[in-house]
């Protein structure tokens, strides 16, 4: 049982640092509650325990003091329905006097929430003393916020040296990720394949790398292929292209070689006239693309290229979608992808979905709960596979 599961909070004053970054519309309403609802089996297990629980976040990126559209408060309604009615309190200033007198009066089953944390800037310096003035409210730390556990910030790393070993722990939420994240990239099985999508190659250079190590194959797909294909010799026409990585690119291919690792390109794409759902479409080899014409998605052959791949992998780990999915003519290779992915865990593989367009894609063709684990945090996630050490985990972790 993990440290979260087996703890007893009753009668504790419980912190949790959670992600409510969510989308608000100009009337303050909610349009996208799916950061909310993840932190809501960790703050019943408290309730149901008898805990009082303390909640801290950000909202938006203020500019270092408080802005009536990045309020919290606007949040309270929402947030007491999702916890099936429970009394919300709401402290206008997460440190302030009200803070800690209403703390000291919550009775057990009662939930604190706290003003945006970014109010202070000392939040994003990670400053110590503002971190202690937030440690004191509470007996003990929770950090459940997994999309925000790649930033060294006062309410998500530095924190944690106030609380005791045993006081301090991740939430359900972030123990699902951390769980997720280390079997796939510490003891994955083989055939472990890495599908990275999505525009740029700059942005998944150090993912690649990283994978470089850990990987049996790694599919490239979406626009950054194209910068690939020219590294080989191919034409690709009007295809996205980072002309500064070509060699990068070049070099990537070889080591990869080296390594042993096998990495697949789309043998075909589907391709268009301009960027346009509306343009004009056809296929071609993905390395003798007409000028003019544009690689918008994967073809019917690297459909089925990479869904060869995967069906028979044992680990699979998914960032970046394989063409333009926001428009209804690019989507079909992202499909293919989702579904592929979909059955190989049907048979058995860890499949592990992150990184912000990804998880749309999934959560837009209804594969979310066809995979193993759909990743909340894009950064984080993309980091962590990058092999860097998340502050956030970190600082829970350290003795
Ligand atoms: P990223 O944020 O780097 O993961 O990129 C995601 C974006 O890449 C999505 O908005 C896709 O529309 C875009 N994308 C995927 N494939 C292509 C492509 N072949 N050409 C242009 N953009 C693409």
């Amino acid at each position: 049982m993990s440290k979260f599961s087996a703890c007893n909070f009753k009668d504790q004053k419980v912190l949790i640092r959670v992600d409510f970054n969510v989308p608000l519309n100009s009337k303050y309403e909610i349009t996208d509650d799916t950061r909310m609802k993840a932190a809501v089996p960790t703050i019943k297990k408290i309730l149901d325990d008898g805990g009082k629980v303390i909640l801290m976040s950000h909202l938006g990126r203020p500019k270092g003091g408080p802005e009536e559209k990045y309020s919290l408060k606007h949040l309270i309604t929402h947030l007491s329905e999702l916890l099936g009615g429970v009394t919300v309190l709401f402290a206008n200033d997460c440190i302030g006097e009200q803070a800690y007198t209403t703390a000291a009066m919550m009775r057990p089953g009662e939930v604190l929430l706290l003003e945006n944390l970014r109010f202070y800037k000392e939040e994003e310096k990670g400053d110590e003393e503002f971190a202690r003035k937030l440690a004191k409210l509470a007996d003990i730390y929770v950090n459940d916020a997994f999309g925000t556990a790649h930033r060294a910030h006062a309410s998500t790393a530095v924190i944690a040296k106030f609380f005791p070993v045993e006081k301090r722990m991740f939430g359900l939420l972030m123990e699902g990720e951390v769980s997720s994240a280390e079997k796939v990239l510490h003891q994955s099985q083989k055939p472990f394949t890495a599908i990275i999508g999505g525009a740029k190659v700059s942005d998944k250079i150090l993912i690649i790398e990283n994978l470089l190590k850990k990987a049996t194959d790694i599919i490239i797909g979406g626009g950054m292929a194209y910068t690939f294909i020219k590294a080989q010799g191919g034409k690709i026409g009007n295809s996205l292209c980072e002309e500064d990585r070509i060699e990068f690119a070049h070099d990537l291919l070889k080591r990869a070689e080296n390594a042993g690792v096998c990495i697949h390109l789309p043998s075909d794409s589907v391709i268009a006239d301009k960027f346009d759902n509306n343009a004009a479409i056809s296929t071609s080899a993905s390395n003798s693309i007409p000028d003019g014409w544009l690689g918008l998605d994967i073809g019917e052959n690297a459909r089925a290229q990479f869904a060869n791949v995967i069906k028979r992998s044992k680990t699979i780990l998914w960032n970046g979608p394989m063409g333009v999915f926001e428009m209804s003519n690019f989507q079909n290779g992202t499909r293919a992808i989702a579904e592929a992915v979909a059955e190989a865990t049907q048979q058995g593989a860890f499949s592990l979905v992150g990184g912000g367009d990804s998880v749309a894609a999934v959560n837009q063709f209804g594969f979310a709960d066809k995979v193993s684990y759909v990743s909340t945090g894009g950064g984080a996630m993309l980091e962590y596979f990058e092999g860097k050490t998340l502050p956030g985990i970190a600082a829970v972790s350290a003795f």
